[in-house]
């Protein structure tokens, strides 16, 4: 498998947000959002065995804890992921999956739980989600939107609506988008979309879903790496 980087840190978006997680950072993504925040994984990283990366979760994070797993987008390695994942979760880890939602999804494990993107148009990416992963969510998954303007809040608003997302998943996110080039500060000031106009229009929709905010640029300075 080609790894950028295995570390420990604590989860940053989703509902496990907050939680000690060992992250385990996959190279190369075939697409290209204009606010990507991990381009670093878009090459090199180094060559690793399923059985080194268990090992250095391992090392890292005891069985019972969360791993995630991560990019870039991972299910591009998926012929030696999703036996890797099923070997996590064999040794009794809690494992996550972030994925872009523009790969097939059906072979991954079901007790995995799935975070998957819907790429809002203003990434650059708007029609990349494949529709077909409506049907692999269940229950435990998360579906995430990363929203730069009103045009992306309408967008997932709707689309929110129209699938009827919160009756499929455990949580559907809202999350500002964050500026790529973002340092020093820890605070919303890095947000493309202040979260307080985010909140006031899902208020005033009533839509059923959480605002997210990635609290790892909260803690540590967002530029950087292997938090
Ligand atoms: S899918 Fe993820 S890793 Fe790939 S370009 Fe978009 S944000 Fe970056």
């Amino acid at each position: 498998m080609q790894i950028t980087e295995i570390y420990k840190s604590l989860q940053g978006e989703s509902t496990y947000a907050g939680l000690p997680c060992v992250f385990v950072r996959l190279t190369g993504c075939n697409l290209r959002c204009v606010w990507c925040d991990t381009e670093y994984s878009f090459y090199g990283g180094r060559k690793m065995t399923p059985e080194q990366v268990f090992e250095e979760v391992e090392r890292l994070g005891p069985a019972g804890g969360l791993v995630e797993i991560t990019g870039g987008e991972p299910m591009l390695q998926e012929r030696e992921l999703v036996p890797l994942m099923q070997r996590l979760l064999e040794s009794g880890y809690k494992v996550l999956l972030e994925t872009s939602g523009e790969r097939p999804l059906d072979s991954v494990p079901g007790a995995v739980i799935k975070i998957v993107d819907v790429k809002c148009p203003g990434s650059g990416e708007g029609d990349s989600f494949r529709l077909e992963n409506l049907q692999a969510l269940t229950s435990k998954d998360e579906v995430k939107f990363v929203i730069s303007d009103r045009a992306d809040y309408e967008f997932a608003r709707d689309f929110t609506w129209k699938h009827a997302l919160a009756g499929r998943v455990n949580a559907v996110l809202f999350s500002p988008a964050f500026s790529k080039d973002a340092s020093g500060a820890r605070d919303a000031s890095n947000c493309l979309l202040d979260p307080q106009q985010l909140a006031e229009w899902m208020l005033q929709d009533n839509v059923p879903a959480r605002l997210s905010l990635q609290i790892h640029k909260l803690i540590w300075d967002p530029a950087l790496k292997g938090v």
